[in-house]
């Protein structure tokens, strides 16, 4: 078997939303992984973080005034010092998840890694209370098979978080039968590592690591080689001169900045207020969903179809002070779009290349490859359609950059010894 030589294993996260309940035990008197008892989490996670940092901050004041450096080692065993003693102060974080617990901790030593590593330049922990952190998380490691899917009373599905009980999901039928697999303590394809709960705009997920055997498909029928330019008028267009258009995210986005202002005119706190929040995270939650069910859809037809994709790796930050360009490409995040096509590309075994940013993609005939400095620089972006003056092609100014960046990335590919197929 070819495709065995090939095989690798790959570890992946899958975000899967859930649906926890107000209640801490179903009808059926099993015990459910309920808002109150993430929310405790959550929080338990914040609260010893914050109790470990104030612990050391106060330790280092100490030693700087009497004279001594300044630097604390912190690792595990002075962490786990802290938090045995936390313990005993506050019997209320036996509740929490053993590896919640430790995650915490894990956090903050990686935190104080990351300072004391002069390469990496990065601030002293801050405590989370006082910084406005909008990631609100805790992990649980999965032992013994206590992170799985798993059927209720009733024989439907559920994930089963640890010792919180279970709690209901949705999510595709592909992710499910890797779940199905992971849980499985005969089935050693699929392991689950451990399990991420999050909240994003009043939704939960649970981010699942797993890791799992990938084998390369076959290949079937003829692919294409495409190369890829990332527009602002269209999100893409291919050098075969499909074009993929840009989403209509008109009604989301004007929802979500007519709630913004209310929450703005609002008390904070107020039965307004948090109506207006509400409906703000309802419909941030269906433009990232619309958002990321179309990219991934695009993607996944642009894969199957491919040997080969060449894509330049455009400078969207300094678009984005573009004031022509910048309110489409926010809304659009063509940087998103691109990393999906990466990760998709080395999941399914197609050759992905990157064209340097500095490539004059637009500006070069594809036919007899002379530059055309004429149609250079932002303010010539209205131009769409030219042509070359040497060899007299008329171009589509996409399609054109699309071809230029295919030919650029052949030239670029990895493997040297690959044969090039000439384009028509
Ligand atoms: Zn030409």
């Amino acid at each position: 078997m070819d495709g065995f030589e090939n095989m690798e294993v790959v570890n992946k996260n899958i975000e899967i939303r859930i649906y926890p309940t107000k209640m801490d035990k179903n009808d059926n008197g099993e015990k459910t992984a309920s808002i109150n008892k993430i929310e405790s989490n959550i929080g338990i996670y914040r609260f010893i973080y914050d109790e470990e940092l104030e612990f050391i901050n106060n330790f280092r004041r100490l030693l700087i005034q009497h004279g001594y450096d300044d630097k604390v080692k912190v690792n595990d065993s002075s962490c786990s010092v802290i938090l045995k003693m936390l313990r005993q102060q506050y019997p209320f974080l036996k509740k929490a998840e053993s590896s919640s617990r430790q995650q915490a901790q894990r956090d903050l030593i990686n935190a104080f890694n990351r300072f004391y590593n002069h390469d990496l330049k990065s601030n002293y922990p801050v405590l989370k209370t006082r910084k406005k952190v909008k990631k609100f998380t805790f992990r649980i490691m999965n032992n013994n098979n206590n992170v799985r899917i798993t059927k209720d009373k009733k024989r439907y599905y559920k994930i089963k978080l640890a010792k919180l009980g279970i709690v209901k999901f949705k999510t595709s039928k592909k992710y499910k039968e890797l779940l199905i697999q992971g849980s499985d303590p005969n089935d050693s394809s699929v392991i689950i590592k451990h399990v991420t709960v999050k909240r994003v705009n009043d939704a939960y997920y649970a981010v699942f690591n797993i890791e799992y055997i990938h084998i390369p498909e076959t290949i079937t029928g003829p692919l294409m080689q495409v190369g890829i330019d990332i527009g602002c008028s269209k999100l893409a267009v291919i050098s075969n001169g499909e074009e993929i258009p840009n989403l209509d995210l008109n009604e989301e986005t004007e929802n979500i900045i007519r709630y913004q202002k209310d929450m703005d005119r609002r008390k904070p706190g107020s039965i307004r207020y948090e109506e207006s929040r509400r409906l703000y995270n309802k419909w941030m939650r269906k433009l990232i969903n619309k958002r990321e069910d179309y990219y991934n859809k695009n993607v996944a037809y642009i894969v199957k179809n491919s040997s080969f994709v060449a894509v330049q790796n455009e400078n969207v930050i300094s678009w984005k002070h573009n004031k022509c360009l910048s309110h489409g490409i926010q809304l659009n995040a063509p940087r998103s779009f691109l990393d999906k096509l990466e990760r998709k590309c080395e999941d399914k075994d197609v050759e992905f290349v990157k064209v340097p940013r500095n490539f004059p993609s637009t500006q070069i005939c594809s036919n007899c490859k002379k530059r055309n400095k004429k149609i250079s620089g932002l303010g010539n972006i209205k131009i769409r359609d030219w042509d070359c003056p040497h060899c007299h092609a008329h171009h589509n100014r996409d399609v054109n950059a699309a071809k230029n960046i295919l030919d650029k990335g052949l030239e670029n590919r990895r493997d040297d010894g690959a044969v090039k197929i000439p384009q028509n």
